[in-house]
């Protein structure tokens, strides 16, 4: 059985649903392919749109396509709760950067030096200061930097109203896992599907591969793309306030404690994520006591109300990454689009690339900065250097 569509997106973590969502709105017939297991990363996430207090020594590129992308993240959040009725949780307080011992501050002063030198604004702060932002910091945190225009949004609240935004905009929803994309000069793409009960193929003008980490497992990706996707995990903590106790952060807060970081994010109704852990370790999602104690102790040095809290959800996620640690937006054959790799920042990253992607399917030109990050720069099979004896 065939099913036709101009374009089938593989995927429906945020970055696919994005996309599929944005391609409807711009009159595409399109099929979104997702076996709907709940895996994706997209749903673990801390959603902080912080391309300033992200950023790291190295990384321009990246950092000039992350501020494109917080630019856009509000105008796209509005845009997405007027079509779904849904408010998305975007919280513009700022992000509160703070060190524990007089050596993450040395460490964090060296970074923010580094940052106000590419003209990213970093208010300094003394321990008193942060304290008067935030009353619940310990007595011992030596004092911070609040970088103002880093953000955040509830990645679950955002991610559904995504899926409910794409379906009520015509996207097609098939439940099956893509095992190969079949491209060939001048001629339709060809998707090939498992699944129970879903079409075993899927012809279209243009297919976009958008499916995490899993990416690289899709049959048909040029080798080098598909080798230069690895699943990173992280796992993370959801804490609950006890009835009637009030919100005991406003600020989201970056800490370095004893040489480790941790990041606390405050939502609207209380919930307070605590994140995370990034570890070489293959398709592993299990959650261990290790991380949880180490989370636990470093989120109650900064902010010892944290032990007050109830643990109400412990999880582990597969962030996208890649050998550059930047995401993989662009073409790559005759009708296929690639959309992956966005490891640490797909939340923040997904409006900007669902307008790039768009833009490409409908002959425009993506937004310059992401030049850098086109499926070319792996298009060549990666070989490992030879060991010489
Ligand atoms: C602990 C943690 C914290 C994070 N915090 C942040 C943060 O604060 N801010 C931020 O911007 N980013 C954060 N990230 C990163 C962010 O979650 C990811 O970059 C982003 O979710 C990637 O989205 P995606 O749609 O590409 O992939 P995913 O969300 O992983 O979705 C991929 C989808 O593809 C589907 N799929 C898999 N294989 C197939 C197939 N063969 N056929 C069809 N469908 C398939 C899966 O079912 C899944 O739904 C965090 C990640 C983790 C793990």
């Amino acid at each position: 059985m065939a099913v036709t569509a101009d374009i089938v997106v593989v995927g429906g973590g945020v970055i696919g649903t994005a996309i599929a969502w944005q391609a409807a709105a711009a009159g595409r017939d399109v099929v979104l392919v997702d076996p709907g297991t709940g895996e994706s990363a997209s749903l673990v996430a801390a959603g902080m749109l912080a391309p300033v207090s992200e950023s790291l020594f190295g990384e321009t590129a990246l950092l000039a396509l992350n501020l494109l992308a917080v630019r856009r993240f509000p105008q796209f959040a509005d845009e997405l709760e007027e079509a779904t009725g849904t408010q998305v949780g975007l919280r513009r307080e700022g992000t509160l950067a703070v060190a524990y011992d007089p050596g993450d501050y040395a460490a964090l002063a060296r970074l923010t030096e580094f940052r106000r030198s590419l003209g990213l604004g970093a208010q300094s702060l003394d321990a008193r200061a942060c304290r008067s932002l935030e009353p619940f910091l310990a007595p011992d945190v030596r004092g911070g930097f609040l970088f103002a225009g880093d953000y955040s949004v509830d990645n679950r609240r955002y991610a559904s109203a995504l899926s409910r935004a794409a379906a009520l905009t015509g996207v097609r929803i098939v439940p099956g896992r893509v095992t190969a994309v079949l491209t060939a000069d001048g001629a339709a793409p060809e998707v090939r599907l498992a699944g129970a009960g879903v079409p075993d193929s899927l012809s279209c003008a243009a297919v976009v591969v958008c499916a995490g980490w899993w990416s690289g497992g899709i049959e048909g990706l040029p080798a080098g793309v598909s080798q230069a996707v690895r699943p990173v995990k992280g796992q993370l903590l959801r804490l609950r306030l006890p009835a009637a106790m009030p919100p005991v952060l406003h600020y989201t807060i970056r800490a370095t404690v004893r040489g480790t970081d941790v990041y606390l994010v405050p939502r609207a109704d209380g919930e307070l994520v605590v994140g995370a852990t990034s570890e070489e370790r293959g398709d592993d999602r299990t959650v261990t006591a290790g991380a949880v104690h180490d989370l636990l102790r470093d989120a109650m040095s900064v902010l010892p109300v944290t032990g007050e809290l109830t643990l109400a959800e412990t999880c582990a996620g597969l962030r996208p990454g890649t050998l550059d640690n930047g995401p993989i937006v662009g073409v790559a054959g005759d009708g296929l689009v690639i959309a992956t790799g966005h490891y640490r920042n797909g939340i923040l990253l997904s409006a900007a690339t669902a307008d790039a992607v768009v833009a490409l399917l409908t002959g425009h030109a993506p937004a310059p900065e992401w030049a850098a990050f086109s499926p070319e720069r792996f298009a060549a099979p990666h070989r490992p250097a030879a060991v010489r004896p």
